[in-house]
């Protein structure tokens, strides 16, 4: 298959283009602006490769879409280009407004006419695969089941709400217009190569750096964390297996209050980087809750359990002891990331 992934210089998206290299013989079209999140360093290993292509260019820019679908007949698109930090959204929305609804609006449009243009054999196998997030589904009481497919929508923050709005687009094409969709909602993950304004990455650099490790609220807030890879083999699974129309949720199966992740994270950082003075679970401060933030978000993943076969393969411990190794062995990717960013805004 030949495979356009947008978003490929992200966080997901870089570990999917990988894990696809790797492990199948497609070939991928990446499509990525580069924001400040895009990171094409990340990408290094498979840049050489003759699988591999990079295509520099805004999903909302529709004469680039055109050209590129044109250019590359891909058999598949799969779909991860957004902004994706909350605390970015609630100070502006704009891009995530852009982005998330019309870049994903322009992405259906030309991939509608390109699929329309399609002979029948290469219509069979063509496929829209939307990726986005549990945090439509909004807030989850403490005690309620986790989010199913049938959970109904309640985004709450603009990120939430324009990705909430990206999905429906995307189902309506399906609906209207016959095109082959498949949508993933997936938990928070975690992993290696994530940009250090996310809650792990950024603790862990904070820590290292002896400074304070910033923590919302109580702490008490839940998320279900799922390991980068393990996002990744699933997405592709759906792209390749999933029923045409319809919507996997993918989780870790690991639900963790906020502050559990950092005590584990600091827990880590006294065995793998101990420093003299202090334990690094002293550096935890407890910092004014962001506006609207949402208690909790839960998965059930049974239906890509049962139908598909997937589980993920690593559990919180495995895959967060993986995490951290990786950000005290390449300190130069957090030194280089951090640097290009500040230069760009002083957001952190
Ligand atoms: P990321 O912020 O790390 O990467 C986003 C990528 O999209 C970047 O490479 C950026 O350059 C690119 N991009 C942004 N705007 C673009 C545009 N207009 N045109 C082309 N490229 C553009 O995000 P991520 O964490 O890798 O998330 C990827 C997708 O997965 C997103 O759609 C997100 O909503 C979804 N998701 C993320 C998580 C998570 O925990 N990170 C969980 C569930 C779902």
């Amino acid at each position: 298959m030949k495979i356009i992934v947008t978003g490929g210089a992200g966080f997901i998206g870089s570990a999917l283009i990988k894990l696809i290299l790797a492990e199948t013989s497609d070939t991928v079209i990446n499509v990525d602006k580069l924001t400040y999140a895009g990171c094409l360093e990340t990408l290094e290993p498979v840049a050489g490769n003759n699988r591999y292509i990079f295509e520099k260019a805004d999903i909302a820019d529709r004469a680039a879409m055109e050209r590129i679908f044109s250019e590359h007949q891909p058999d598949a698109i799969m779909h991860l280009a957004a902004e994706s930090h909350v605390d970015r959204s609630i100070h502006g929305a704009a891009d995530f407004v852009q982005t998330n609804l019309v870049g994903t609006f322009i992405l259906l449009e030309v991939a509608r006419a390109y699929f329309n243009a399609l002979p029948d054999d290469r219509k069979q196998g063509f496929r829209f695969h939307h990726i986005s997030t549990d945090e439509v589904f909004g807030d989850l009481e403490p005690d309620a089941h986790p989010f199913t497919e049938e959970t109904p929508y309640h985004p709450s923050s603009p990120y939430s709400a324009t990705k909430a709005g990206s999905d429906h687009l995307v189902r309506a094409w399906g609906r209207t217009y016959g095109l082959p969709i498949v949508v993933t909602n997936c938990s928070n993950n975690y992993g290696p190569y994530q940009f250090p304004e996310k809650l792990i990455p950024r603790i862990i650099r904070n820590a290292l750096e002896g400074r304070p490790l910033p923590v919302y609220g109580d702490g008490s807030q839940i998320r279900d964390w799922l390991y980068v890879e393990d996002h990744a083999r699933a997405l592709h699974l759906v792209l390749t297996r999933g029923e045409l129309g319809s919507t996997y949720n993918i989780g870790g199966k690991n639900e963790k209050k906020n502050i559990e992740v950092v005590h584990q994270i600091c827990d880590l950082l006294n065995e793998l980087r101990p420093v003299a003075d202090h334990d690094y679970r002293s550096l935890i401060t407890f910092v004014t809750d962001r506006p609207g933030h949402d208690r909790r978000y839960a998965i059930d993943c049974s239906k890509i359990g049962s139908e598909l076969g997937w589980e993920p393969r690593e559990t919180f411990s495995t895959g967060l002891r993986q995490t951290v190794q990786w950000y005290l062995d390449n300190d130069d990717w957090v030194a280089m990331i951090c640097a290009r960013q500040e230069k760009q805004d002083q957001f952190l």
